[in-house]
């Protein structure tokens, strides 16, 4: 570009724009007005976008857009819709313009393909062959929308086809991808036009000398295939005409990489290669006769030529899974060689060659704006319906991709495969464990979500943060993949080994005020005395402030050595602090709280925690839940459903912090948010979880998500909201909303 003369080059270059455009319309066969404005608007949108960038070529970007427009036009028969989609595909991606404009512009539809186009990375990864059933089966998924896989699948189309100003080290990458994602993708669309000059483009780069060596072989043959097409069609032509058809001929070479694919499979040179070319014959007939028609054709073949029976392909009685039909059959020309004859109406051919989409048009009448919509209405029809067997390709679609697996992308449009019901939580593990360690919250698709929401195939999720966040044990209740749950309990497990640490300094303080020796004897003395598991469980509670150390006083001592009190009724008083296990009943529930073992479920409607009054339910689907006596549930379980009820009772060896919920009622005050978060900011062992404040009239409601230890310790929380100035009632507030 000559920078000298800008102006002279910026309006020839204009007209050039305009002329391409000018191209695209006409192109796009019988448009309405309406479309014909979309399409402008959206031309008038890429141009100003796009105005100051041009491609590796040195072309102005727009060309791009233009062109993936036309074929999406011209060589696959799309709609304005896609039309417009395809002129706008590289906007939000690459320049100012946001999903959100593209909204107001162009309304829902549109930015749901733009979106969906704008997820799927520019150049995958290295290993494409690896990846390319899981890229098929994503790019399948994030359309909610077919015009996205078929926009790509142009957008490609013409990067291969202006594959050759790029960098070679570019061109081999961009080369194997096409051959191993999207033409593969192409052929299951039925679009074996584009599928074609994929494959071949991609040969081109990957194995120049082989695709140079078989195009020359095609070329100086190209005379002597002519005549022998001549002369074997010569009667056929007469007979034709004879009855009648109003046909057209093709005699189609096959693409290079099929003839090459069957030279290496079948270890032949070119010359033997005996399907290089078919013949054609393509009728004009109404639909009610192509059957008979195509028939009546082949039985004039091969009045002429012998066919060898097992190469007739009946794909008119039972068209292929993705639409196309034929008939094929091979016969036997009087120089003995085999040549394969392909009959089918012009119907059939645009089929074969453009795919569904002209498979649609002509089964609605041309003016139905809705034919497109309802065509991809159908192929979702076609991958949801569960008897399909006829089609492989859905088979394989839903056998592989509903069952266990989701795909979600990074910010950066990276994929990561994670299992059903997978949340932020168990995607931020999976990108890296500092990152699931600080994770905060999460954006998906640009809304905040909550660290427990369950992402949905197609999610672009941007990890949101903080340096002052660490796993809790309530993750545990949602995260479902393995990496996830195993990174949460070791860092669990150092966050109580640091905690205990800070206990055991306590713990020798006071052993010395009292003159005790620190030794195993008195720790295992002590931790059997509170009923507890281990030193370090000792230790952990001790520092949470919930073991009194001025009950040491109540202890027997001699030269150091801790002993139980002779006076027996003070230590049995003390140890019942520990609800004491009676489990002489086979059917009681023990609600141990080791996560380790989980097996069993808390309910979430009602959200018990240790010290409540709870029973064990047999859901149907997910195991036993763990319900309140007081659950707005547990009438109708325990009256209608009392045999699936156990006894449950909780065996606390370990504290750990559950969720509970508590909403406050009172008169309305300046300032009472900030009391009541600075109660519970004030208090050390409690952790906020929510908080959400409404108030009407003068009366405030407060629901306010603790995590707590246990009853005892949620109620004096309850006591000290219950202190504060405006305060009418203290209650526990059930989820009543969400049954069991
Ligand atoms: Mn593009």
């Amino acid at each position: 570009m000559s920078k000298e003369h800008p102006e002279i080059d910026l309006v020839q270059e204009r007209k050039e724009i305009l002329n391409a455009f000018k191209g695209l319309m006409r192109a796009m066969k019988d448009r309405s007005r309406e479309e014909t404005r979309l399409i402008r608007k959206a031309f008038d949108m890429a141009l100003e976008a796009h105005k100051d960038v041009r491609r590796k070529s040195g072309e102005p970007y727009i060309y791009h857009p233009i062109a993936v427009a036309r074929i999406c036009a011209e060589e696959m028969d799309l709609d304005a819709t896609a039309v417009a989609c395809a002129l706008l595909h590289d906007t939000v991606e690459d320049t100012y313009i946001t999903l959100q404009d593209i909204e107001d512009s162009f309304g829902k539809k549109v930015r749901r393909v733009i979106d969906g186009l704008t997820k799927i990375p520019k150049v995958f990864d290295e290993n494409a062959s690896v990846q390319a059933e899981n890229f098929r089966k994503m790019i399948l998924t994030i359309s909610d929308d077919f015009r996205v896989v078929l926009v790509k699948l142009a957008d490609r189309l013409h990067n291969m086809r202006t594959l050759g100003s790029m960098r070679p080290d570019k061109q081999l990458k961009i080369a194997s991808e096409t051959k191993f994602l999207y033409a593969p993708l192409a052929h299951r669309l039925g679009l074996y036009a584009v599928k074609m000059e994929l494959e071949d483009l991609s040969m081109l780069y990957c194995e120049p000398e082989a695709y140079l060596k078989i195009e020359s072989s095609l070329k100086s043959s190209k005379d002597v295939r002519n005549r022998f097409i001549r002369r074997f069609f010569a009667p056929i032509r007469e007979t034709l005409l004879h009855e009648g058809y109003i046909y057209e001929i093709k005699a189609r070479t096959k693409s290079i990489s099929s003839i090459w694919k069957k030279m290496q499979d079948q270890d032949i040179p070119f010359e033997e290669v005996y399907d290089v070319f078919a013949i054609r014959i393509i009728v004009e007939t109404p639909v009610e006769l192509e059957k008979p028609d195509c028939w009546r054709i082949y039985s004039l073949v091969t009045d002429f030529y012998q066919p060898s029976p097992e190469r007739l392909r009946d794909w008119i009685s039972t068209p292929r899974a993705n639409g196309y039909e034929s008939l094929h059959t091979t016969v036997m020309s009087p120089q003995g060689k085999w040549v394969e004859v392909q009959i089918r109406s012009k119907r059939m051919d645009e089929i074969a060659e453009k795919g569904f989409a002209a498979h649609y048009r002509y089964k609605e009448s041309k003016n139905d704006d809705n034919k497109f919509d309802r065509w991809i209405a159908e192929i979702r029809d076609l991958l949801e319906s569960s008897d399909s067997n006829a089609l492989d390709f859905v088979n394989e679609f839903k056998s592989n991709l509903f069952n266990d697996e989701i795909y979600i992308f990074t910010p950066k449009g990276e994929l990561r495969v994670l299992p059903v019901g997978s949340t932020v939580v168990d995607f931020a593990f999976d990108i890296h464990t500092d990152i699931g360690n600080k994770c905060i919250g999460a954006k998906v698709n640009n809304r905040l979500v909550p660290l427990s929401y369950q992402l949905q195939n197609g999610d672009q999720l941007e990890i949101i943060t903080s340096n002052k966040q660490k796993p809790s044990e309530d993750w545990l209740r949602f995260v479902v993949s393995a990496r996830a749950k195993q990174k949460i309990k070791s860092s669990l497990n150092e966050e109580r080994k640091i905690i205990a640490q800070d206990g055991k300094e306590i713990l020798t303080r006071k052993f010395k005020q009292h003159n005790l020796k620190y030794n195993s004897e008195n720790i295992t003395f002590l931790t059997n005395y509170f009923g507890l598991q281990s030193a370090t469980e000792l230790y952990f509670r001790i520092a949470k402030g919930k073991i009194d150390l001025s009950k040491l006083r109540d202890i027997d001592e001699s030269n150091g050595i801790l002993q139980k009190k002779i006076t027996k009724t003070k230590s049995k008083k003390i140890e019942s602090d520990e609800t004491p296990i009676i489990n002489t009943k086979e059917d009681t529930l023990i609600i141990g709280d080791d996560f380790n073992g989980f097996d069993y479920k808390i309910a979430q409607c009602c959200n018990p925690i240790p010290g409540d009054k709870v029973f064990g339910f047999i859901s149907i689907s997910d195991g036993i839940k763990v319900h309140r006596y007081n659950c707005p549930n547990a009438e109708n379980m325990m009256s209608k459903m009392a045999y699936r009820c156990l006894k449950a009772q909780w065996k606390s060896e370990k504290l750990i912090e559950r969720e509970a919920a508590i909403k406050i009622m009172g008169i309305d005050q300046i300032g009472l948010v900030n009391k009541l978060t600075e109660i519970i900011s004030k208090e050390n062992n409690v952790n906020m979880k929510s908080i959400a404040f409404d108030t009407e009239d003068g009366i405030f409601e407060v629901k306010i998500r603790v995590m707590v230890y246990d009853t005892e310790h949620l109620e004096l929380l309850m006591q000290k909201f219950e202190q504060v100035e405006g305060v009418q009632n203290v209650s526990r507030w059930d989820n009543q909303e969400k049954k069991e």
